[in-house]
């Protein structure tokens, strides 16, 4: 199969430019002007941007939380990423405890397995670090699973002490891998829960009010000294608060390899949604939660300057019908997490290039290539260039759509940006060759993704 892309702007993290790509098979195999190779199929993307497909490098497909599970498997949750313009993911496999890493690997292997419309990867989080634990980390690495998460949040379920945290770090330094972290000081947090709930405050905005922005940042900041005591790189997962962001400046301006993400829902909603009336702001409880507006601008300001390097969603949807409403009277029981994996690419073009933040190819390299760079799948995925994979989205900057629950394929009830117009929509969406969205419709095939092994850090 065949296929010629022909009359779009090409853009990529670096480049800007009018011309067409010819892949063959599974890959680019040319780009230039005016190519007149025979294909099987030629798709005219006139006045549109083609871009690299985009790579969203923290989801939670299928995943066990509080006595229920995220509402989109494999399947449900790929098409929906695909919908949106995103052709690869990086999921987290859990290690439970008394559990080996393998054994962990494996689960989340067979979840994804003839399921997932796209390809996909996995961290592996560790929850327990003994000596095997730290030899397996080695033999996942050399599998392709070369990134690892930890939690400072959730005594007794996720949290790792700092020796283990530091163990972990240390070990990286020798197998390549890299260390994603949680960071939210979960000991003040419980404390701060356990008072809220004696107290009978029990509203879903006390979910906000018990996780305060200076627990991120002094967890951030000391995720970032024991990496630097490790001398190893160190990536912060969904950095919400400005004053976390002060930390990564600040060893970022010391020339210290700490890498950050922020997720759109950081970038569009604040705390103030936790105020809606009645349940509705169980909606935004994830951790950590959202923050004041005035936060935003900082994260922009980050995402411009490169002191945040990728914007991943997070995704772990649970809907308010049976799941969120577990937490109807203890917002401690309410299920974390809201869905994002299908509107990432069009709320960053419309609420960061148009509305003047970033430009557009930075809009290319925080949703594709950054993040491919980061996680060991560069120059394979995360640009468009001869010999990568052919994961392109053809994308239309002037077509308009609003959001809304009952047009978006994300298997839950209700949308945190529910009524928001978005302008840059994806049009066509390809993966490895092959076309899987064509105008708004899904065409691809559950199943048809495949396991990424990732690289580990040369
Ligand atoms: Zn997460």
């Amino acid at each position: 199969m065949t296929l010629l892309i022909k009359n779009g702007t090409i853009v990529t993290a670096t480049d800007l430019y009018g011309g067409d790509v010819f892949i063959d098979g599974e890959r680019v195999s040319a780009i230039g002007t005016s190519l007149a190779m025979a294909a099987d199929r030629v798709i005219d993307a006139s006045g549109k941007y083609v871009l690299p497909g985009g790579i969203d490098v923290h989801t939670h497909l299928d995943m066990p939380f509080g006595g229920t599970m995220s509402a989109d498997d494999f399947e449900s949750g790929t098409i929906a990423a695909a919908h949106g313009g995103t052709t690869s993911i990086v999921d987290f496999a859990i290690q439970y405890k008394g559990q080996t890493l393998h054994q962990a690997w494996e689960t989340w292997m067979k979840k994804a397995e003839g399921k997932a419309a796209i390809d996909y990867g996995f961290h592996m989080i560790i929850t327990e670090l003994s000596d095997q634990v730290e030899q397996e980390m080695d033999a996942l690495v050399r599998q392709g699973v070369t990134s690892f998460k930890l939690f400072m949040a959730y005594p007794g379920v996720f949290m790792l002490d700092d020796a283990s945290i530091f163990r972990a770090l240390l070990r990286t330094g020798k197998n390549g891998g890299t260390i994603c972290m949680h960071a939210e000081n979960g000991g003040v947090i419980d404390v701060l829960v356990k008072n809220a709930i004696a107290q009978g405050k029990t509203a879903p905005k006390y979910h906000a009010l018990t996780r305060p922005a200076r627990a991120e940042a002094e967890a951030t900041h000391r995720a970032i000294a024991l990496a630097e005591m490790a001398d190893v790189p160190i990536y912060i997962v969904h950095l919400s608060a400005a004053e976390a962001l002060e930390m990564v400046t600040e060893a970022r301006d010391r020339g210290l390899p700490a890498f950050a993400e922020t997720c759109p829902q950081y970038l569009f909603l604040s705390y103030d949604n936790y105020e809606e009336p009645g349940f509705d702001g169980a909606k935004y409880v994830m951790s950590p939660p959202l923050r004041p507006k005035e936060a935003q601008d900082q994260l922009w300001r980050g995402l411009a300057t490169n002191d945040l390097q990728a914007v991943s969603t997070d995704h772990c949807p649970f809907c308010m019908k049976e799941q969120k409403v577990l937490g109807k009277d203890d917002f401690s029981k309410i299920p974390n997490g809201a869905p994002g994996i299908e509107t990432r690419m069009s709320l960053v073009y419309d609420g960061g290039v148009r509305a003047g933040h970033i430009s557009l190819n930075r809009f290319v390299e925080l949703t594709s290539t950054s993040p491919a760079k980061i996680f060991g799948l560069f120059p394979r995925k995360g640009t468009i260039a001869p010999g990568s994979d052919a994961d392109i989205v053809i994308f239309d900057p002037k077509r308009t759509m609003r959001l809304s629950v009952k047009s978006l394929h994300m298997n839950v009830d209700y949308n945190p940006y529910e009524g928001r117009e978005v302008t840059g929509v994806s049009d066509t969406v390809i993966s490895r060759g092959r076309i899987i969205v064509e105008n708004g419709k899904f065409v691809g095939r559950a199943g048809q993704g495949t396991f990424i092994r990732r690289a580990a850090r040369s």
